[in-house]
């Protein structure tokens, strides 16, 4: 029984799970820098305005998730709930924009959100995420979900599903959030309580909502796509040509919403169906007034972000290679033991990976240890070895042992002769 223990929800990751967790994160890399993202790494840290002022106030994360408090230096500070916030904080302050030019950025790292734990739902979790800062325009919008598809591609990720929406610019938003409340309004005792408040402060996430009740009135809804402007409209329509002809299979869904007020025109949601209840693997969308609104100048930007852990549901385990030890160096006594050390480091530098048997059993317990780990090689050093200037290696998989020099040996392991 352990006297401490990690918080709920906030596992740790094992060095199995560090091993996909790893390779996940290679995959997007080896993506992004197709794409030619560069990567930006925020602190976890910022000033908790930062999160409410872009998130918004009337959201889950900023009314009930985020972990805020007050420093030593009495300033409130919160770790960061996501990444879109730190990053255009990072965008204005820098003055990227100064270039005139597209910025691509990606990220990776924990998030936190004290929310209830269960599959897929963490309090820290992790999320690899993509913005391009800088203009609105639909390729802009093709290209983020096109990098999207082809990351997820890249994770030998298959049955993913790309749900897409339009919110408009922000007047048909306007027009549509009268239509829906005056809807709403008309059904009300059909709602539940949490969506009666929401009516009123942010009327979009009814549409969001995940009771029954509540889903059954939303169907009926009138529907966002129905009243863009001829200008949203257009765009929409082009950009979805543009993915046709791009090969890029989504639905459309036209109660899709994002928990943000600041989201405009094209948003999405990756689900898989082999997630079980929480299944979305990443969302994101187009947020042109974000930039403006933290401070900074008026550029259009969208962005995505995926739950690392449940991308690592959706992953074909098998395409994941492991790690396996190949080399262990066994001392046949306590005087040959500095040697084995001097033998070990010699064979990392001829860029073999490899392990001495460091516990100081017997050559046959070190031979035990081999074959439980499933090693190829094992190397002997013993007295007469030292003496001869030479060593035995002995093939776990045939069983035979051979004594030789140590170049002969490093050539034998890496099947060069
Ligand atoms: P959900 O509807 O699942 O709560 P969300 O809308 O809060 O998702 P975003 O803030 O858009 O999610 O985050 C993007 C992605 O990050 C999600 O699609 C999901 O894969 C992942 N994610 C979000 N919250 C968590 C969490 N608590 N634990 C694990 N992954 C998460
Ligand atoms: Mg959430």
């Amino acid at each position: 029984m352990s006297k401490y223990h990690s918080l709920r929800g906030m596992p740790d990751i094992t060095p199995e799970e560090a091993g996909l967790f790893k390779w996940i994160e290679d995959r997007a890399r080896e993506t992004f820098r197709l794409f030619e993202f560069s990567e930006i790494r925020t602190p976890f840290l910022e000033e908790t305005e930062v999160f409410v002022r872009s998130i918004g106030q009337d959201t889950d994360i900023v009314e009930k998730e985020m972990y805020a408090f007050t420093d030593r230096g009495g300033k409130n500070v919160a770790l960061r709930p996501e990444g879109t916030a730190s990053v255009i904080r990072a965008y204005i302050e820098h003055n990227w924009s100064a270039n005139q030019d597209i910025t691509k950025l990606f990220y990776i790292g924990p998030m936190f959100r004290g929310e209830r734990p269960q599959k897929g739902r963490l309090r820290q979790f992790h999320q690899i995420g993509a913005e391009i800062i800088g203009a609105s325009n639909y390729h802009l919008d093709a290209e983020m979900i096109f990098n999207l598809h082809s990351v997820l591609t890249n994770m030998g990720i298959v049955g993913f599903e790309i749900q897409l929406n339009s919110l408009g610019c922000d007047n048909d938003r306007v027009n549509y959030k009268k239509a829906l409340f005056d809807f709403l309004k008309e059904r009300e005792s059909g709602l539940c309580e949490n969506c009666r408040r929401r009516m009123h402060t942010n009327v979009l996430r009814v549409l969001d909502c995940k009771v029954d009740t509540c889903k059954s009135v939303i169907s009926g809804a009138p529907r966002i796509t129905d009243h863009l402007c001829a200008d949203c409209e257009k765009d929409y329509a082009s950009l979805k040509k543009l993915l046709k002809d791009s090969g890029i299979n989504f639905s459309e869904k036209t109660t899709l919403v994002r928990g943000l007020d600041y989201y405009t025109k094209t948003i999405f949601e990756v689900v898989h169906s082999a997630l079980g209840s929480q299944d979305a693997i990443a969302a994101g969308g187009r947020y042109d007034r974000l930039c403006e609104e933290m401070g900074g100048p008026k550029v259009g930007a969208i962005g995505y972000a995926m739950g690392l852990e449940r991308l690592i549901m959706a992953v074909n385990k098998d395409n994941v290679p492991m790690h396996k030890p190949e080399v262990l160096i066994v001392a046949v006594d306590d005087m040959s033991r500095d040697h084995a050390f001097a033998v070990t480091n010699y064979l990392r530098k001829r860029e073999i990976a490899c392990d001495m048997d460091f516990s100081g059993r017997s050559v046959k317990g070190g031979m035990r240890k081999a074959n439980r780990e499933g090693r190829k090689w094992v190397v002997i050093i013993g007295e007469n070895e030292i003496k001869n200037g030479k060593i035995v290696l002995k093939d776990m998989t045939s069983g035979t042992q051979d004594e030789l020099d140590t170049d002969s040996a490093v050539k034998k392991i890496l099947g060069e002769n």
